[in-house]
Formats: C-alpha cells, sequence, structure tokens
C-alpha cells in the first residue's frame, strides 16, 4: 500500500515555489519550472526560476547573515544546527514524502538517508563548532637585541558558499554542504537542481524556526546558468559542488577565472568493485546489489564496473540475474516496493541510449537492458557482460542500475583493471584474505576504498575523489580545511 500523503505535504505541494532569501519565502514573477514525479510522470509543484537580480538580492542577504552568523559563539551555532536535526526528525514523514516525490526515491530510502542520516550528520558537524582550532609555531628568526618571536594561526570562515546540489540526495546533499558551511561560521546559499527543488525550501524554513538568523541559508532556485551567475558573483567566495564531471570541469574552472573563488569538487567517476575467488559467491552477489543498485544506482559512490574471477563469473551473474529478476518494481511509495524509477526522463533516456550503445559495439546484457514503458521513468536493473575492457560501458559513468562485469584472472591483472580509469572516487574489494586486502589497499588510486562494503558513508569519513573525482574533501576533520582559510600571525616581543 503506498503511504497516505500527508495534508501538511499536498499544502506544501500546492504553494507558489521560488526563493528563500533573508528568512522568507520570497514570491517573484520569474520563469516557472515544473516538478515531475518521476513515478507517475505527474507534474506535482511548480518552482519559479530566480532573476539576476534576485541573485544579487540573495547574494547581500548572505553577506548579512556572513556577519551576523560569524560572530555568534561557536557553542551557539553548534546548539542551533542540533536543534535544526531535532527538527528533521520531526518533520521526518513529512520530508520523506516530499522528498519521493520529487525524486523517485523509495520512501524507506527517503526515511533512513535522506532524513534520519541527514540528521546524524547535522549532529556529527555541529560538534565541530567548538573544535576548530589553529596552531601555535615557535619562529627561529635571529634575535639582535634580545626580542623574541611568538607565532599562531587562525582558521577564519571563508566566507559566503554557495552550495551546488544535484538530484540523487537533494537533502542529505544539501545538508552536507550548509552544515559544513553553518559550523565553521559561514553563511550559505543553496542551488538545488531544478528536478528536485522541493525539500531544501522546506528545510530553510525549519532553519529559521531552530533560531538560524535570517540570511545565513538562503536558497536561489534556477538552472545552471544561476549556478554558475553565483559563482562569478563578487559577492561570494567558494563554491562547494556535487555533481557530474563534465558540470564539475565547468564549475572549477568558472571559479578559478572569476575571482579565484575557492571551489570544493565532488564529482563522480566509474568506481569499480572486485571480488576475490575466496569470497562466497553468494555474498557476492549481495555485494553487487548494495555496491550498484541502491537508489537504483544514482550515487556518485556507487560501483558501475565489477571484476569477478574468471572461474566464479558464470555463476555469479546467474544468481544476480535471479535475485534482480525477483525484486518488486513499483510505486516508491509503497514500503514493499524494492525497485523504483529513476530521478527524471532525461536520465531514463540517457540509459536507453546506453543500452543500445552497449548492443552495438556487442556486449553481452546479461540481464534488463531496456526502458519499461509507461509514464513513470522507470527502467530495468541491467547486468552486462563487457567485450573487452574498451567497452565503453567500463569508460563513462552511466549513473544507473548498470552492472558491467569483466572478468580478471590474477591479482595483479585485477589491480590494473581496478585503476584504469581517469576518475578515482571510490572502489571496493571484496576478499577474506586480510593480507591480500591489505596488499591492494595502497595500490588502488581513489578516494575512498571499501572492504567487503560499498557506498555507506559515514561523517566520521572523510569522503571525496583523487584524479579527474574531485577537489577537496567532505566529512571528518577534513572538510574544515575547505570552508575556513588560515591567517598567520607572527608576534615580537
Ligand atoms: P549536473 O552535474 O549537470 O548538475 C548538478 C548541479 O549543478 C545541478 O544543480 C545543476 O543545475 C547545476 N549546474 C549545471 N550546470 C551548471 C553550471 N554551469 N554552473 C553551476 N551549476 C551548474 O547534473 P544533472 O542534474 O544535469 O545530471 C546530468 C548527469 O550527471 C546525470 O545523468 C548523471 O549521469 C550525472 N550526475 C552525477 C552526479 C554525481 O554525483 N556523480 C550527481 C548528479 C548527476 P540544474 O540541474 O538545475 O541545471
Amino acid at each position: 500500500m503506498p503511504a497516505e500523503i500527508l495534508d501538511v505535504v499536498k499544502e506544501f505541494l500546492g504553494r507558489d515555489h521560488a526563493l528563500f532569501i533573508e528568512g522568507k519565502a520570497l514570491r517573484t514573477a520569474g520563469p516557472s519550472n515544473a516538478v515531475v514525479d518521476p513515478a507517475t510522470g505527474q507534474v506535482i509543484a511548480h518552482v519559479r526560476e530566480a532573476s539576476s537580480d534576485e541573485v544579487d538580492q540573495a547574494v547581500a542577504s548572505a553577506r548579512r547573515g556572513f556577519l551576523r552568523w560569524a560572530n555568534t559563539s561557536p557553542a551557539d551555532r553548534g546548539q542551533k544546527l542540533h536543534r535544526l536535526a531535532d527538527l528533521l526528525e520531526q518533520h521526518s514523514e513529512e520530508l520523506a514524502q516530499i522528498e519521493t516525490l520529487q525524486s523517485g526515491k523509495l520512501i524507506g530510502l527517503s526515511r533512513s538517508f535522506e532524513v534520519a542520516q541527514a540528521a546524524h550528520f547535522l549532529r556529527y558537524y555541529a560538534g565541530w563548532a567548538t573544535k576548530i582550532t589553529g596552531q601555535t609555531m615557535s619562529p627561529s628568526i635571529p634575535s639582535m637585541n634580545g626580542e623574541r618571536y611568538s607565532a599562531f594561526t587562525l582558521r577564519e570562515p571563508v566566507g559566503v558558499v554557495v552550495g551546488i546540489v544535484p538530484w540523487n540526495f537533494s537533502t542529505m546533499i544539501a545538508i552536507w554542504k550548509l552544515a559544513s558551511a553553518l559550523v565553521t561560521g559561514c553563511s550559505v546559499i543553496i542551488k538545488p537542481s531544478e528536478f528536485t527543488p522541493l525539500t531544501i525550501l522546506r528545510i530553510a524554513e525549519l532553519a529559521i524556526a531552530a533560531g538560524i538568523p535570517a540570511g545565513v541559508l538562503n536558497v536561489v532556485n534556477g538552472t545552471g546558468s544561476v549556478g554558475k551567475a553565483l559563482i562569478e558573483h563578487p559577492g561570494t567566495d567558494k563554491v562547494s559542488f556535487t555533481g557530474s564531471v563534465p558540470t564539475g570541469l565547468a564549475v572549477g574552472s568558472t571559479a578559478m577565472q572569476a575571482k579565484l573563488t575557492r571551489a570544493t569538487l565532488e564529482l563522480g567517476g566509474k568506481n569499480s568493485a572486485g571480488f576475490l575467488p575466496d569470497f562466497d559467491i553468494y555474498k557476492a552477489v549481495d555485494g553487487v546489489i548494495e555496491a550498484g543498485f541502491l537508489h537504483s544506482g544514482q550515487i556518485c559512490a556507487a560501483a558501475e564496473r565489477f571484476y569477478v574471477h574468471r572461474s566464479q563469473m558464470a555463476a555469479v551473474l546467474e544468481k544476480l540475474s535471479a535475485k534482480l529478476a525477483s525484486l518488486r518494481i513499483g510505486s516508491p511509495l509503497d514500503e514493499n516496493t524494492q525497485f523504483g524509477p529513476v530521478t527524471n526522463r532525461p536520465h531514463q533516456q540517457k540509459l536507453a541510449r546506453y543500452f543500445d550503445m552497449a548492443r552495438s559495439e556487442g556486449n553481452e546484457i546479461v540481464h534488463g537492458g531496456r526502458i519499461i514503458d509507461g509514464p513513470g521513468c522507470y527502467v530495468e536493473p541491467t547486468v552486462i557482460l563487457a567485450a573487452s575492457r574498451d567497452a565503453t560501458l567500463l569508460k563513462e559513468e552511466t549513473f544507473g542500475p548498470v552492472a558491467t562485469f569483466l572478468p580478471y584472472d590474477d591479482e595483479e591483472e585485477l589491480v590494473s583493471l581496478m585503476n584504469d580509469s581517469p576518475y578515482g572516487l571510490s572502489a571496493s574489494i571484496w576478499t577474506n584474505d586480510l593480507s591480500k586486502a591489505m596488499r591492494m589497499i595502497p595500490q588502488l588510486q581513489v578516494g575512498t576504498l571499501w572492504v567487503n562494503m560499498h557506498t555507506l558513508l559515514d561523517p566520521s569519513v572523510p569522503f571525496g575523489g583523487i584524479k579527474a573525482s574531485g577537489i577537496g574533501r567532505e566529512f571528518g576533520s577534513a572538510f574544515i580545511d575547505d570552508y575556513t582559510e588560515m591567517k598567520s600571525v607572527m608576534m615580537r616581543y
């Protein structure tokens, strides 16, 4: 049975949405974009785009917000983020339903990841508020007349942060960006994806209820050009972007050319999972599903390249296909559904092109490989056996439920295949042999490596890519470097 849509959700969807600036939802006359439920193809809300005047207003508000916020005490900032986490939990069902309606995410995932995990991350970041410190140094400058020197560093908030958020985890990724900014004393302007602009508008209202001052969190809607205008604006200081590699390269180059705007780029790539022959094949099949099919593979850290020992390939493919065939495909609002739609029509069409390409290049479609006709944006969970290591599906990110397999013969070949990519966000190795895992860890070129697990993130563990998968780190203490500037102070006495 699909979840009953709450009255507060119906009321929220019916509003004339636009922007959230200076603590208030702003009515505007901008062009209106339809937000479409990808499960049904129906329009569920309208959101108006910001004009360039409204971008200016948002930046002016964020600059005022920055001055207010940076002058509050660290403990106060931490408490307000904790209060916002309380409010996310109190409004959990409402936020989860809005998220599922705009993105097609399974309702269980919206409740557990988008809302509960977002609150968990927020509390983790809140804890850092009182723990951001500099260092002291003892300079060795020669002393002529008995004078001495001391030095220390300060960590100061970078200023107004532009957080550009993709459509795959529109609540959680927005929370990562706003939490990193707010806990370090920055203000933030969130630019959501045009496909999924709704949850952050509701969270901005909750932030005011949590006591976060007006202007500290603004939301500006629109397409990529609005994001670009925010990065180039003289009043912004940093961009934190999560999304695709091509857009990330454009964002990084806009940021550098504009005014050396600081940039954290968390991009996708073509992540791999390597299964060693000692690993139980039933567990390997569950591992493939965890690594490649959670949220229909629409996760930047998800694996898309799967390397299995030649002796086990046929058995793994057979068991995986049987498991995928048994998945209940249906409405994401129904708790019994195990596999929902992808988030938007252009993405469904892009996946259809990849299926055609896989066939025309002579790869074997072992399971799935078709879009599911109907008003919703459904595609079949798909398993492909690549004809060679040069297959396009081992090179380009599909960002969908498409697992491409290639056999290997020995460990050296496995490492070479896993590293055969210009990207380096994440990878996983699956083995019961700890010494083999320890030998492989230093050889794999990625920012995050999992052993016997994949995709799951924790706020205490830094996350980010190497090679063309990004610059900078989120989580842990590593994010602090990206959201603060270091000031060095030297004193003679
Ligand atoms: P993009 O990476 O293109 O967009 C991500 C965000 O950046 C959106 O908010 C987008 O706005 C904004 N944006 C787009 N162009 C610019 C720009 N020039 N300057 C500043 N901001 C910009 O993802 P899409 O949503 O367009 O999806 C395209 C493909 O990217 C997907 O099919 C998927 O394969 C991949 N993808 C990968 C992700 C990852 O984490 N690896 C995440 C999301 C998508 P708007 O959408 O409103 O135009």
